[in-house]
């Protein structure tokens, strides 16, 4: 089989590049090891389509939420995307300290509808709190989208362009002739291809390694717990607490809540209901209108951590052919669609629209290796403890 650019991988990244390429008039083809596209983290994920909390990818988030604003158009598909604005709320001193530094380096790259919020002016976006609250943060420009339908929109859109899904088709290596990446090896056969683009998600590095460039994702699990429909409508945007994870709204009025990724070296998908007890029991005793919710569903899904909680985005260094899109520490949704953008563009000629250097395939290389100290992976539950630690010294009777 032979085609122009031979994808890895059908989440949301893999299949809005074959789309962009498609649009550009480049044949693609996505190649799945699942029966069908988006049925990992791209599919399994909080819909958050945010910006404020980024680092380096502060740009490309901005960029990405331009996009949002006509993505179901473009699609001709109800994606459920609503920008119904991300609050940060502080229940302690150090998690407001560093919603200070966060909302200072926004503002000054550029995001302009965010802005520090008073404890009284979190009560009024929140009703019904019961702990010490010290501050909040809110971004007026985030919103959430629905993640079980944005993936296999681009991939019904690019079908429609031409664009061929290999489903049930694991890639097993790199076929490369010197240093050209020239296709790859599925269990089926070989595809031919100009251009090879590794969007495999946690699961990317092993082809980086192989084309000589090693990439460090710690695979990583994140969960979801869904409550039935809500009578009232307490929450109307995305909402994370110190400490205690995160909540927002569904399309239909359901409250989602998820914690922070936690390492998971053996890539499983089971859901803790142990710790989800814990984060329900803590958040109860904030919100005690939630004792009265149940919770009706619990997925979880596989997500991609590096050493920065930077992506590596862009062609890799020491071969042709080869591109990567890996690594988005959990924060890989609201990007997705510009990512695929940024690369089919970058494969037609185009200079990419934001600056990739932060993320450089090839920025950690240098320690990679024998007999050399490795950066370690940061989990974000790592940091949801400390933040808890916090918390729990101000408000100990979250804990009850
Ligand atoms: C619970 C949870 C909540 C999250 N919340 C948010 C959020 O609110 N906002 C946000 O922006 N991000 C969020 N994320 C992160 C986001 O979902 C991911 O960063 C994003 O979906 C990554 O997309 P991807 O296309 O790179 O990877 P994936 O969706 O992981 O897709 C990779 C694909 O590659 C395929 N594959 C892998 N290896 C092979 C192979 N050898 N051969 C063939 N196919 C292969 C896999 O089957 C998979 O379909 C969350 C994630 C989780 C799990």
């Amino acid at each position: 089989m032979k085609t122009d650019v031979a994808i890895i991988g059908g989440g949301i990244v893999g299949c809005a590049t074959a789309y962009y390429l498609a649009k550009q008039g480049i044949k693609a083809i996505v190649i799945d090891k699942d029966p069908g596209v988006g049925l990992q983290a791209s599919g399994r994920n909080g819909g958050g389509v945010r910006q404020h909390g980024r680092r380096a990818a502060l740009p490309l988030a901005m960029e990405s939420v331009k996009l949002w604003a006509t993505l179901a158009k473009e699609l001709d598909a109800d994606l459920e995307y609503v920008r119904t604005g991300n609050l940060k709320i502080a229940l302690d001193e150090i998690s407001a300290e560093s919603y200070e530094r966060e909302f200072a380096w926004e503002y000054e790259n550029g995001l302009d509808d965010v802005r520090l919020l008073t404890a009284a002016e979190c009560h009024e976006l929140v009703p019904g709190m019961t702990g010490r609250v010290v501050a909040g943060k809110l971004c007026s420009s985030d919103g959430i989208a629905n993640p079980m339908l944005v993936t296999p929109a681009f991939a019904r859109a690019s079908a429609k362009l031409g664009v061929k899904f290999l489903l049930n088709t694991t890639v097993t290596s790199l076929l490369q002739q010197g240093t050209t990446v020239c296709g790859v090896k599925t269990d089926p056969g070989e595809i031919e291809a100009r251009v090879v683009i590794n969007t495999a998600g946690p699961w990317a590095a092993r082809f980086t390694a192989e084309a000589g460039c090693p990439i460090i994702i710690g695979p990583g699990r994140s969960q979801l717990l869904i409550t039935e429909r809500l009578r009232r409508t307490y929450i109307k945007s995305w909402v994370t607490i110190s400490g205690l994870g995160y909540m927002r709204p569904t399309h239909s009025n359901n409250l989602l809540i998820g914690s922070a990724g936690t390492r998971n070296d053996q890539y499983q998908c089971q859901v803790d209901y142990h710790s989800a007890a814990i984060q329900v029991r803590r958040l109860c005793n904030l919100l005690p209108w939630l004792k009265e919710v149940s919770i009706i569903r619990a997925f979880s899904g596989i997500t991609e951590y590096t050493p920065d909680s930077e992506p590596y985005i862009g062609a890799v260094p020491g071969v042709s052919g080869l591109y990567v899109a890996a690594g988005f520490a959990g924060e890989g949704f609201c990007p997705g669609p510009l990512t695929g953008k940024i690369l089919a563009e970058m494969i037609s000629g185009i200079e990419p629209r934001i600056s990739l250097e932060p993320f450089r395939p090839n920025r950690f290389a240098p320690s990679i290796g024998e007999g050399k100290t490795q950066p370690e992976v940061s989990y974000p539950l790592d940091k949801l403890l400390v933040a808890w630690k916090a918390v729990e010294k101000y408000n100990p009777e979250l804990n009850d």
